[in-house]
């Protein structure tokens, strides 16, 4: 039996857990935010993540043995059931054989009839035929008394047989019917066995709706602790983020979200930004301005803009590439360099400042130009727009 007081403090106690505190979200501020508290909000949200793992394991191992006791009740209600089944099949075969008695005792009361029926014909046959006369004649009738005698005796000969074999039918149906009686008998008390039964099962259904409840309850505040946890997890992860970026931030890796120029001291575009006709192509979009000067071959390119490298290898048709990760929904990219970029992935730039490679004509380049894209979202912008 369970203890009801228990089973509420319990399920209080899991309550409260499943609507404690709301978690709260990672805040788009995060840039507002020190690093140092960036940091204190990671090892705050790790501490509250151990606190829910531990909540779960708690809740898990406190709902064990409902776990236990709800399985172990719902072997017993199919045990009882089971016994119900078997009685209903003992009680049905019962009824089969009554069922059958009851045919016999039909049969042997119409034979009964017959046999009545036919002793009935046969004393007036006797009777017509002048064999057989009532008592009366023979008392107050002037026929010969040894006569009369005689038909008397074969009258009762032929009524004693008859007898005998109506009194049998009599017999078996009382025999029969005492059977039944008895198996009727029988059937009561499997019924009442039956319906004990059916009681147990019906105490066991009773106690097991309580436990299942208590589990469905518990398992409910498993998942929203479970919930809760995948919120820290995801909290975790957007906090390590905003630590990288105001790593970044604080060490100048950010962009303004103005540019600078990227080749100083050439100036001079030999292709602008925008729609051309391709020799090669045809009609295409130019998504960036080409930068040409006498001289510019093995110039100096600087980053446009404080970032992180994205990129620094060879990139298809625009050579030796590399593209900078301002951290601000800017991207720019610069190609067809002399050689490989002195930089790699991850490296930190600083507007201006940092040389991240020399102009040169490699990838599809008909002569020493820097090609410069400036690309915000999934598209391009005029870089003459900033100029
Ligand atoms: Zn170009």
């Amino acid at each position: 039996m369970i203890h009801v007081r228990r089973i509420a403090a319990f399920l209080l106690c899991a309550a409260l857990i499943a609507v404690g505190a709301a978690v709260p979200s990672v805040g788009r501020t995060a840039t507002a935010a020190s690093l140092t508290e960036l940091q204190q909000q990671l090892e705050d949200a790790k501490a509250n993540a151990n606190a829910v793992k531990s909540q779960i394991a708690a809740l898990e191992k406190a709902n064990a043995p409902f776990e236990e006791q709800r399985a172990a009740l719902q072997k017993q209600i199919s045990a009882t059931q089971a016994e119900i089944d078997l009685y209903q099949a003992k009680i049905d075969a019962l009824q089969a054989e009554i069922a059958a008695m009851e045919k016999s005792v039909a049969a042997s009361e119409l034979a009964l009839k017959k046999a009545v029926r036919e002793f009935k014909q046969r004393l007036y046959a006797m009777y017509t035929s002048g064999s057989i006369y009532s008592g009366l004649e023979v008392i107050g009738g002037t026929e010969d008394m040894a006569a009369s005698l005689a038909k008397m005796e074969l009258m009762e000969s032929v009524s004693r047989k008859d007898n005998r074999a109506m009194q049998a039918l009599l017999d078996a149906i009382d025999e029969l019917r005492t059977q039944q009686e008895k198996l009727a008998a029988e059937q009561e008390d499997l019924a009442a066995s039956q319906e004990t039964i059916r009681q147990k099962k019906a105490e066991l259904s009773a106690q097991y709706s309580k436990i299942n409840a208590i589990v469905l309850s518990n398992r409910d505040a498993v998942k929203a602790l479970e919930n809760k946890e995948a919120s820290y997890a995801q909290m975790e992860k957007d906090l390590a983020a905003a630590i990288e970026k105001q790593k970044l931030i604080d060490a100048g890796a950010v962009g303004t979200g103005q540019f600078a120029w990227p080749v100083p001291g050439y100036y001079r575009l030999s292709e602008k930004y925008g729609y051309r006709i391709c020799p090669i192509h045809g009609p295409e979009l130019h998504k960036g301005i080409d930068i040409s000067s006498s001289g510019i071959y093995g110039a100096k390119i600087v980053a446009a803009d404080s970032g992180v490298v994205l990129l620094a290898r060879w990139y298809g048709g625009y050579g030796n590439c590399i593209m900078i990760d301002h951290g601000n929904g800017y991207v720019t990219l610069y190609g067809h360099m002399k050689s490989a970029s002195p930089l790699k992935a991850g490296d930190v730039v600083i507007k201006g400042v940092t040389v991240i490679g020399y102009v040169g004509s490699t990838g599809d380049s008909t002569g020493p130009h820097l090609h410069f894209e400036i690309r915000k979202g999934s598209g391009t912008v005029d870089p003459m727009s900033f100029f």
